[in-house]
């Protein structure tokens, strides 16, 4: 079961808990390459200035396709949190 918590930090960071996972965002860092809505276009989607966010209506998603669609970036713009704190994207 996803949460629908969706805190949005200034303009820039989002944060959403999915899959017993907190996946942020950090527009900042996107450059808009949508690797990340291929492998998962039921959480993210690109807006209007080319940056990636979170679905208004975010669809159900394994933790396993959740870690792979954060993972593609080619950017570290996504991180993913599992629920004993430790992350687990983007890999050290
Ligand atoms: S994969 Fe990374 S750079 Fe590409 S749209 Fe997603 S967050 Fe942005």
């Amino acid at each position: 079961m996803n949460e629908r918590q969706n805190l949005r930090i200034g303009r820039t960071l989002m944060e959403m808990t999915i899959a017993n996972h907190i996946v942020r965002i950090d527009r900042d860092q996107c450059i808009g390459s949508g690797n990340c809505v291929k492998v998962a276009p039921q959480i993210f989607e690109i807006d209007e200035d080319n940056l990636v966010r979170f679905r208004e209506e975010i669809g159900s998603i394994t933790a396993e396709q959740l870690i792979e669609a954060c993972d593609v970036c080619p950017v570290d713009a996504l991180s993913v949190i599992d629920a004993t704190g430790q992350q687990i994207v983007p890999r050290s």
